[in-house]
């Protein structure tokens, strides 16, 4: 039984049920909002949020922290919910979702004031009695629409860091995944924040459309390509601004001189982790001949040891996929290379024993692919790894970045001058040297992708300064008149030609600028001063 859901329809709230993929049980329903309603809850939020934006950015810190306790208190709790409702393995429930969301809480509540604090700015010697500073203000409400791969840690981060900002928060689970999406709105109340300043609409894409045509301030989007440009779109034609975090095809590149044990390690965990159903995961593997046949040989074995099975057991380390819509894509891409000549070395479809959910696709390896196989441009999202040996490093650079994606990318040797000079040759928005992906679990690195990955960036500061707008505030003393106000008279242009070349020019033209501009120069600081004097 696939994790179906009721299709939501515009003429009555319905109730949106939730199924696990695991075995096709219902796990509960959270009421659907109707498109129509979203817009009301927009308004509600807005009510709320600008009392949180008078909060000192110490005490939005406090609520940070005391909202990584509410996780921790729930903590098993949210993990047995995670890998129910989406399948990944209790493990990767803890560390892929759970754990790092508390520790993105801390990091905002650690760094965030500095981030957000006000910046002096440094004027032109022009300028110099004025003072200015940048501040960053709250946008307002802002919308968060969220996939279903990383139903937790990916819409709470996009929560948390648009609440450290001062903003209120419309959340869009996926309609595959509302049980989790709607806790993380719980969480927060949890936390003690004040009521209505996160409100979560339950729903489909009709919901998700709606949201971005109401009146929140931006968007913040994470999903697949064709709907993150439409998004993107919708929000530019309202001068509204978007935040895309979209799909990828990560490109693994393993140089001769790598750790191969840690290389053949760190490719069964960046394909199959979470399923391969990660925007981050491996998706292509590119390895220098010269080790070519140990790597594939370990991939090979590592793969098919992979325990398949039920995730809620501890040891599993590969679950079912999340619906059989998923399921059919990568079956349709795994034949449609082999029909192309590609070889499966291990792997496919597998059905799991007293467990009538969706099923699972065990651990797949390909070699002899070749570029313009589907499964080598279109993004997989499902647990197979095609392998594609080079005779060179700049080949693999080059078969890299022939991609519509541009997401994340890993370089594996133990030369670091070789991986910096690999990673600034990747167009990528994120290059791993001797791991993958990992880091959307450290807020403090920026997350996001070129070309058709995205736009924007999550985490780190930059995902902060996505949530405010960036406000200049200029003080003049008002003692003096500029000197580039009324009445205009030669002297202006003349003493301007004359300070560019005195500030700025070479050292051997000021002994003749200083001598051609005193004079304007004395009659521009005359007609500055006379404001001083009238007062
Ligand atoms: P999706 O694009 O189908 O849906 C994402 C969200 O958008 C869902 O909540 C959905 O209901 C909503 N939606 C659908 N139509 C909409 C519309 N017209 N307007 C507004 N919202 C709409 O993606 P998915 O299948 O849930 O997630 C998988 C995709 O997400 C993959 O392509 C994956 O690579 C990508 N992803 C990217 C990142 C990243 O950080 N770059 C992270 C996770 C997932």
């Amino acid at each position: 039984m696939e994790a179906a859901v009721k299709p939501v329809t515009s003429d009555a709230p319905a109730e949106l049920e939730s199924f696990s993929p695991i075995d096709g049980a219902r796990l509960g329903s959270v009421q659907a909002a109707d498109p129509a309603e979203v817009q009301s809850a927009v308004d509600d939020v807005a009510e709320v949020q600008p009392f949180w934006a008078q909060l000192p950015l110490a005490d939005r810190a406090r609520y940070m922290r005391r909202a990584g306790q509410a996780i921790i208190d729930q903590l098993d709790d949210l993990a047995t919910l995670l890998t129910r409702e989406q399948g990944k393995p209790r493990n990767e429930s803890y560390s892929m979702e759970l754990v790092p969301t508390i520790d993105a809480l801390r990091w905002l509540a650690e760094a965030g004031p500095g981030i957000l604090s006000d910046e002096r700015v440094a004027m032109p010697v022009f300028m110099k009695q004025k003072r200015s500073r940048h501040t960053l203000e709250p946008l307002g409400v802002v919308g968060v629409i969220a996939p279903w791969n990383y139903p937790w840690s990916i819409p709470f981060g996009e929560v948390a860091f648009a609440l450290m900002a001062g903003n209120g928060v419309v959340l869009k689970p996926s309609e595959l995944t509302p049980l989790i999406g709607q806790r993380i709105q719980d969480t927060f109340e949890r936390a003690g924040l004040p009521e209505g300043l996160v409100r979560t609409v339950h729903g489909d894409g009709a919901v998700g459309q709606a949201l971005v045509e109401s009146s929140v301030e931006k968007i913040f989007f994470t999903g697949s390509v064709e709907v993150g440009k439409r998004v993107g779109m919708a929000c530019a034609s309202r001068m509204k601004g978007s935040v895309l975090e979209l799909g990828g095809k990560d490109a693994m590149i393993v140089c001769a001189d790598a750790n191969l044990p840690n290389a053949i390690s760190g490719c069964l965990w960046g394909g199959f982790a979470n399923a391969g159903q990660t925007c981050a995961g491996i998706e292509r593997v590119y390895v220098e001949r010269e080790v070519a046949d140990r790597f594939v040989e370990g991939v090979v074995a590592g793969a098919k040891a992979l325990r398949v099975g039920d995730p809620r057991d501890w040891d599993t380390e590969v679950g079912p996929m999340v619906s059989t819509e998923q399921l059919e894509i990568v079956r349709s891409l795994v034949d449609d290379a082999v029909a192309a000549g590609a070889t499966l070395r291990c792997g496919g479809q597998r059905d799991l024993p007293g467990l009538p959910g969706v099923g699972a696709y065990a651990p797949a390896v390909l070699t002899g692919v070749t570029p313009e196989m589907r499964i080598m441009r279109e993004e997989i999202f499902g647990p197979v790894v095609p392998i594609t040996v080079v005779d060179s490093l700049g080949e693999a650079v080059e078969l890299a970045n022939d991609s519509e994606f541009g997401l994340g990318a890993s370089v594996w040797t133990t030369n670091r001058a070789k991986s910096e000079r690999l990673a600034r040759r990747l167009d990528a928005g994120m290059v791993w040297a001797n791991d993958h992906m990992y880091s959307h679990g450290a807020v403090s690195c920026a997350w996001g992708g070129v070309k058709d990955s995205g736009l924007g960036r999550s985490h780190a500061k930059f995902g902060l300064l996505e949530g405010t707008n960036v406000k200049l505030m200029s003080w003049e003393p008002s003692r003096t008149r500029n000197f580039w106000w009324h009445p205009y008279d030669e002297s202006l242009g003349r003493a301007l030609h004359s300070s560019a070349q005195l500030l700025y020019g070479r050292d051997s033209d000021k002994p003749a600028a200083l001598r051609r501009g005193a004079g304007p120069l004395l009659r521009l600081a005359r007609k500055s001063l006379r404001g001083a004097f009238r007062r």
